[in-house]
């Protein structure tokens, strides 16, 4: 199998779902007691956070990237950055490392053309919904997609779960209600299934709560790493 290199921590609540499903992945496909061969740098998120908010993503991909090459060091052969948001930075940590990036848009939009999806609408943090360069582009140009995000209320709301909540560990009914709200709301305008295009919405939502089809981007995104881990040729798929 081939190394892995996860940067996690972002937060460290849906890296461990992430480390849980490469290992069931693995797991699964090979038997007995296989486990995956990974390295995990985990990143302290506050001075991360703290950059997202102020703007300072070069701040941001400098300190990714330092850490993307410290797993290159140590013999990763290619990188699963788990989070969605911090895939602003994505080239400047492939730059910074030399290694190959297995970019979450791309294990989402597979997902999404494989089940027939046209229009899909995308949750995720304000950074991901409101900056099409994060993934929104990358599914909309590379798969054809029809990619819609909520109105500014609702996408206010998200973001307060996901990093008052969901970043901590809090899993809340009465955002659990409100989240689904706002799908129906999606459903209503036309939308035929729901991204969830933050790591950690998959705590608070998933298909048995769901007004639409939900495709979860940490599991997508973890089953495409087990798939490259368990594959034979060369190449990582590059950002
Ligand atoms: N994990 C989240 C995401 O997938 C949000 C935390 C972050 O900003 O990295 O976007």
């Amino acid at each position: 199998m081939r190394m892995l290199g996860l940067l996690g921590g972002m937060s460290w609540e849906s890296t461990a779902v992430y480390y849980r499903l490469l290992n069931q992945g693995v797991a699964q496909r090979l038997g007995g007691l296989h486990s995956a061969p990974l390295l995990l740098h985990s990143l302290d998120f506050a001075p991360l956070a703290a950059q997202q908010a102020a703007g300072d993503w070069d701040g941001a991909a400098a300190l990714l990237g330092q850490a993307a090459l410290g797993l290159r060091q140590a013999g990763a052969q290619a990188l699963v950055l788990a989070t969605n948001t911090m895939h602003k930075v994505a080239p400047a940590i492939e730059a910074a490392s030399g290694l190959p990036l297995l970019h979450i848009a791309d294990a989402t939009g597979t997902a999404l053309r494989a089940a027939g999806i046209q229009r899909a609408a995308l949750l995720g943090t304000r950074f991901t919904m409101e900056d099409d360069s994060i993934v929104r582009a990358r599914l909309q140009q590379h798969f054809d997609l029809t990619v819609a995000v909520p109105a500014p209320d609702d996408r206010a709301l998200m973001h307060r779960v996901i990093y008052e909540e969901l970043c901590r560990g809090v899993v809340s009914e009465a955002s659990r209600a409100a989240v689904v709200a706002l799908i129906a709301r999606q459903r209503a305008q036309g939308a035929q299934a729901v991204i969830l295009g933050c790591t950690e919405i998959g705590l608070l939502i998933d298909e048995s709560c769901s007004p639409l089809p939900v495709f979860d981007t940490t599991v997508l995104h973890a089953a495409a790493a087990v798939d490259w881990m368990l594959s034979t040729d060369t190449q990582g798929h590059t950002a």
